[in-house]
């Protein structure tokens, strides 16, 4: 059996060497994360030339993600470059402080209005939620704050307001210059952080076009409006990501895990992809081997029904960039042993369908799920058959053949689709089909006499074009 959850892994210091690559690669990696939150323009092009220079070596296609930093909230630098707050103490954050002029004192923040945004009360998360600040009072720019949980915060930390509320836009100048830089290099994949609605998504879909990018916009979820926005997010986005770090902090932890079941659930309903990402196995950062506890988070991420599983600092910055891979991939194959929910069979089973394409793709699932039948085949233009497919829970490998390079990068996302480049129409003759088999065979996917379902049009070149579904048994080479 295959794996049909999907790795994405970020690519930094650790994991930029062509060698490196071919390995993480190899592991299982499908899809490539350049997050443009660290480096330069520079090093994102030689990233992204590596990374498709090696999916060429090792003969697959691998998608690539660029992630956008967002208006991330942070404070400025100290003159010691950390302090170490102590319980009890006070703190002031000011935006009119001089940029690194911090110290035991207080510290400028990189948000102009954060004074605006915050009352006596309010609870503050610096670094990911280490330490914690209550606000007291708010006088002119500066905010005074009471340290509830001190620690050592060092320059450029982020800084969160427990329960939303912060109202920076969603895209900065450098994400602008971001975007562009993501058409360049033909990324498949674009990340928007920090999204309040679907309106920011449709922005981003805008400027992503408009520079020439064609890749598929993937709106993350890490804001509390977000969580409340959500349906909208959904409609004007490809894929959404549960960005687990921040969303934590804003939401609380306690949440967190009802609120990723919520969102993959909804995101498959409204037949789009869902990523789950951030601290899957964090640990791994420092150790060869991940915790029963991320071991058992990947797995649940799995069984929830997620398309992909995201790694960060574990590949971008760790010691164990391969074996992070390795042990994400083997978790999720244990994992899809598994059955997922049960609703996911009876997927849109009372929708009224209102195209062709879509409604061959349900039937198609249907028809897999109660016949015996080895593997689905869509020649496919766009590759929307195989995501509606995708959508319906089964454990039948679904093979997206496609001429175009693009749709290929993009199925790696899906769960359950696999991609194979073959210029191939899709219109099909009796001589194409064996063209298709003898590469299936090749390749071990089937074998002579197993059932295969195909999907196809009449027309070439025609997206959305799937009009039929044919049920063949695989034959033998001619
Ligand atoms: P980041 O986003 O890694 O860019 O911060 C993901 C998250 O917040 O979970
Ligand atoms: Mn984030």
């Amino acid at each position: 059996m295959q794996r049909r959850t999907k790795i994405v892994a970020t690519i930094g210091p650790a994991s930029e060497r062509p060698e490196t690559l071919k390995k993480m690669i190899e592991a299982g990696l499908d899809v490539a994360r350049l997050n443009f939150s660290h480096g330069s323009a520079d090093e994102h092009r030689a990233r992204a030339v590596a990374l498709r220079d090696a999916a060429a070596a090792c003969g697959r296609e691998i998608g690539l993600m660029g992630d956008l930093q967002g208006p991330k909230i942070r404070v400025r630098r100290f003159r010691d470059r950390s302090v170490d707050l102590k319980d009890g103490q006070a703190f002031f954050l000011d935006s009119t402080l001089g940029m690194e002029d911090g110290s035991i004192d207080g510290v400028g923040v990189a948000l102009e209005t954060l004074h605006e945004d915050v009352m006596p009360g309010d609870t503050l998360l610096l670094n990911d939620g280490m330490i914690t600040l209550s606000v007291d009072s708010i006088d002119g720019t500066r905010i005074h704050t009471t340290v509830v949980n001190g620690g050592i915060l060092s320059d450029h930390k982020g800084i969160n307001k427990k329960g939303g509320g912060l109202s920076a836009p969603a895209l900065t100048e450098i994400d602008r210059e971001n975007i562009k830089l993501a058409a360049e290099l033909e990324m498949d994949f674009l990340a928007v952080s920090f999204v309040r609605s679907g309106e920011d998504v449709l922005e981003a879909r805008r400027l992503f076009e408009e520079a020439g990018g064609t890749g598929r916009i993937v709106a993350k979820v890490e804001r509390v409006e977000a969580v409340d926005n959500i349906e909208s997010i959904i409609d004007a986005a490809d894929i959404v990501m549960v960005a687990r770090g921040d969303l934590g902090v804003e939401m609380g932890y306690a949440q967190l895990t009802g609120i990723q079941k919520k969102l993959i659930r909804m995101t498959r309903k409204k037949s789009k992809i869902v990523i789950t990402a951030t601290q899957m196995m964090e640990s791994m950062i420092q150790n060869p081997i991940p915790t029963r506890a991320e071991v058992s988070d990947v797995a649940n991420a799995v069984m929830d029904g997620t398309d992909a599983v995201m790694l960060s600092g574990e590949t971008a910055v760790g010691k164990y960039p391969v074996r992070a891979i390795r042990e994400m991939a083997e978790v999720c194959e244990g994992a899809e042993q598994f059955p997922l929910p049960e609703g996911m069979t009876r997927h849109r089973i009372g929708d009224y369908f209102h195209r062709i394409d879509e409604a061959i793709a349900m039937a198609v699932m249907y028809t897999a799920n109660h016949l015996d039948v080895e593997a689905i085949i869509a020649l496919t233009e766009s590759g929307s058959t195989a995501l509606w497919m995708s959508r319906i829970r089964s454990d039948i490998p679904i093979f997206a053949f496609t001429p175009h390079l693009g749709t290929c990068r993009r199925v790696t996302m899906y769960r359950g689709v696999f991609p194979v480049h073959h210029d191939s129409s899709t219109t099909v003759s009796r001589e194409r089909y064996q063209e298709v088999f003898d590469m299936m065979l090749d390749k071990g996917h089937v074998k002579v006499g197993d059932r295969v379902i195909f999907t196809k049009g009449d027309q070439e070149g025609v997206t959305g074009g799937t009009n039929a579904m044919k049920i063949v048994e695989v034959t033998a080479r001619q």
